[in-house]
């Protein structure tokens, strides 16, 4: 055996097997992937990991909505061209992606990074509930979106912030119609998505 061929083939391996930690990504896809690599021209290959490295290095969490961003506060924090009297409450980053997509919204956000799950030993100090109850204090807020993904841990934790709020008499509003319950927020359409912003109801 060429002696050659040995180092080559750790390299793949290795690539494969850090391709298959990624979510969604099983031993088959990370094999294609680094074979796919393999044959790509080197700039493919040198944008992927510098773009990979540079995500770690630039991007921190906004202090206000803990957003992902690159300049603390984030450009929705520090926009005049947001209503800053609406937050929308959501669980991770990716679904201010898809709210913004639907180009209907135009308040501001919170990210929780997570949702409360008493199974998984996620309780209410575990999210960023406190920083929203923060900003919520000093009378600006006049509505709060409750755009938690519509299963049970979303559910719970709406509920549980809906009562955490309603007493600041800020109004509180649940994003309904359209979304059916056990889906995640960063898969559901545009259609759908705008449907249920347009449907909020009183929560
Ligand atoms: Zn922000």
């Amino acid at each position: 055996m060429d002696q050659g061929l040995i180092p080559a083939a750790e390299a793949i391996n290795k690539l494969i097997q850090e391709f298959n930690k990624l979510p969604g990504i099983g031993p088959k896809s990370a094999q294609r992937l680094a074979f796919y690599l393999l044959r790509a021209p080197e700039e493919q290959s040198k944008l992927l990991a510098e773009s990979i490295f540079s995500l770690k290095q630039k991007i921190s969490l906004c202090s206000t909505c803990f957003n992902v961003t690159e300049s603390d506060p984030c450009p929705i924090c520090r926009s005049d061209k947001r209503d800053h009297s609406q937050i929308c409450i959501v669980e991770q980053p990716q679904d201010i992606l898809a709210l913004e997509h639907t180009g209907i919204y135009s308040g501001l956000y919170h990210v929780l990074h997570g949702a409360i799950s008493p199974t998984e030993g996620i309780g209410t100090e575990d999210i960023r509930i406190k920083e929203l109850l923060n900003r919520l204090q000093d009378g600006s807020v006049k509505e709060v979106i409750l755009a938690t993904n519509p299963n049970l841990e979303g559910e719970q934790t709406a509920m549980y912030l809906s009562r955490q709020i309603s007493p600041l008499s800020i109004k509180v509003t649940r994003l309904a119609r359209g979304l059916p319950f056990g889906t995640e927020l960063e898969y559901a359409d545009d259609v759908t998505l705008t449907r249920a912003i347009e449907g909020r109801q009183e929560f």
